[in-house]
């Protein structure tokens, strides 16, 4: 079998192999890609193994919490682009769009039946989660699940980590030697039988591939039961569009990240979120990007462990140790806390301290309390904060700072913390493109109080956890162009 690391695989039931299957199965759930996969690169080791073809099978149910037509054509967009990889490729693939709830996990449950095994991508939150914590015991066949979220792998940790300074210890520890075990950059291309799987005609018949039943289509996608109103964005959900994005940063923004990337009006972020989030590219084809990019004399063996600390690790351009550090450090460390804590998504996974302060200051006066309407429609008296929630209903994002401020003055809009929770939760999930992702839930727990620490001195509503006003963003932050763009 191929070297992946162990720490990355998951076998989610006990079923032996079932060699008179006719394929073994990927099911590209969330990693949505051909490229950088470990999943797929182990679903063809297996394949491999047994001598038979793979079916890639990749759907989009219509019943899902949060759905609405923004998420479903980025998913479409990258969905078409593989079925026309597949078919100049020949790749057995199978893409469907779901009309009806149900169809989805039906049509999976009888491709898995014919199978040999499943293989599907790990991941710790949203319904992928509770698929794959349900789904195995329900099938004749092993069930494996494959890690191919970030470069330190969800086996790696033994327990949540409560702080960005805990986990990036780790990471610092394991860094080289898990990123010295990439994922193959195009593993298709190790398959040995290559045989097109013929699937049984009930089958096809009943549950039409996307592309036959000609479905990636904005016609199509008024016909279904998702939120209508929370429209497409200006971004295509391909992995070219994906890739030439990080090819404009790497190039203009890069260098200077460290400086510029708290600057609202600079736009000097990478903007890669809603790629990273549905797997369209893998963060190790990120970070080597940048770490090629790196001095002429800077080499891996200068990765010497900082005890956690920030500065040093990476070294080298500071633009690229401080991107690094939020595409590794943090965007995994919400990865691997929600992978140990099944919790994630519920107040009480909160740290004590910010439990007990939150819960003292419930009775605290607000000045203003405002309805989940209210805030959605941006109809606040604070005029950043209006800004911050139009940039998210119009273009599906928020600018990171500006990110943390709208999650602080949800807090003091509503009448308790449970409440401040729920509606970030809901704006978050339902209007960004990159939301229900692991990171979501770092985000909006963060406003709450995890993965920081108390800060003194006490404040009404807020209690020890990190307090921020638009005035003090105000001060700090130029907010011109962003204001005029977003100020009506
Ligand atoms: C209230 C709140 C909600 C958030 N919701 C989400 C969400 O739904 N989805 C999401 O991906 N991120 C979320 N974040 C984290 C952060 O805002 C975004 O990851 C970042 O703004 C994405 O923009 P970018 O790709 O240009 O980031 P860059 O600055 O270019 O960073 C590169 C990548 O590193 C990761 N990253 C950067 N900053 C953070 C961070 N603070 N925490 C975790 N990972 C980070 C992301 O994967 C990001 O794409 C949230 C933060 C807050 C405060």
């Amino acid at each position: 079998m191929k070297n992946i690391n162990s720490k990355r695989v998951f076998k989610r039931n006990s079923n032996e192999v079932r060699e008179s299957g006719d394929y073994v199965l990927y099911w590209m759930q969330i990693n949505r890609r051909f490229h950088y996969n470990y999943a797929l690169e182990y679903a063809v080791a297996w394949a491999n193994k047994l001598n038979k073809p793979l079916l890639v099978f990749e759907g989009l149910s219509c019943d899902y919490p949060w759905r609405t037509a923004r998420t479903h054509w980025f998913i479409m967009e990258g969905m078409r682009e593989h079925q026309q990889l597949a078919d100049e490729k020949n790749y057995s693939y199978y893409g469907f769009l779901e009309e009806n709830a149900g169809e989805y996990q039906s049509l999976f449950r009888e491709f898995a039946k014919k199978s040999a095994l499943v293989v599907t991508d790990e991941y710790p939150v949203f319904i992928m989660r509770k698929r794959n914590e349900t789904l195995p015991a329900e099938l004749p066949v092993p069930y494996y699940t494959v890690d191919s979220n970030g470069i330190i792998p969800l086996g790696h940790t033994e327990g949540a980590p409560y702080s960005a300074y805990i986990f990036r210890k780790t990471m610092q520890k394991k860094f080289r030697e898990c990123f010295e075990l990439p994922p193959a950059e195009n593993p298709m291309d190790e398959l040995n039988n290559t045989q097109k799987i013929a699937l049984p005609e009930e089958l096809t018949v009943k549950y039409p591939a996307a592309n036959r039943a000609e479905r990636y289509s904005k016609e199509w996608l008024k016909t279904i039961d998702v939120r209508q109103d929370i429209e497409p964005i200006n971004l295509i959900g391909t992995r070219e569009a994906g890739l030439e994005r990080m090819q404009h940063f790497l190039e203009f923004d890069l260098k200077a990240y460290h400086q510029d990337r708290n600057d609202p009006d600079k736009e000097a972020t990478s903007r890669l979120s809603p790629w990273l989030h549905f797997g369209k590219i893998s963060e190790y084809e990120v970070v080597d990007h940048s770490l090629r990019r790196q001095p002429r004399d800077w080499s891996r063996d200068e990765l010497v462990p900082q005890q956690g600390k920030r500065d040093g690790f990476f070294g080298g351009e500071p633009g690229i140790e401080a991107f690094l550090d939020e595409v590794i450090t943090w965007r995994e460390v919400g990865f691997h806390f929600a992978h140990h804590t099944p919790n994630y998504d519920q107040f009480e996974s909160l740290p004590d301290w910010a439990i007990t302060t939150l819960t003292e200051h419930e009775a605290d006066e607000r000045e203003h309390i405002y309805s989940f309407e209210e805030l959605a429609g941006a109809r606040t008296n604070d005029d950043i904060w209006n800004a911050a929630q139009r940039q998210l209903v119009r273009e599906g994002r928020i600018h990171n700072y500006l990110r943390m401020l709208w999650g602080k003055k949800i807090l003091q809009w509503t009448p308790d913390a449970r409440t401040a929770l729920d509606y970030l939760i809901e704006l978050n999930n339902l209007y960004a493109i990159d939301g229900r992702d692991p990171n979501s839930y770092s985000g909006i727990f963060w406003i709450l109080g995890r993965f920081d620490r108390a800060w003194g001195p006490e404040r009404p509503i807020f209690g020890k956890v990190r307090y921020m006003t638009s005035d003090s963003t105000r001060k700090k932050i130029k907010l011109k162009a962003y204001l005029e763009k977003f100020g009506r």
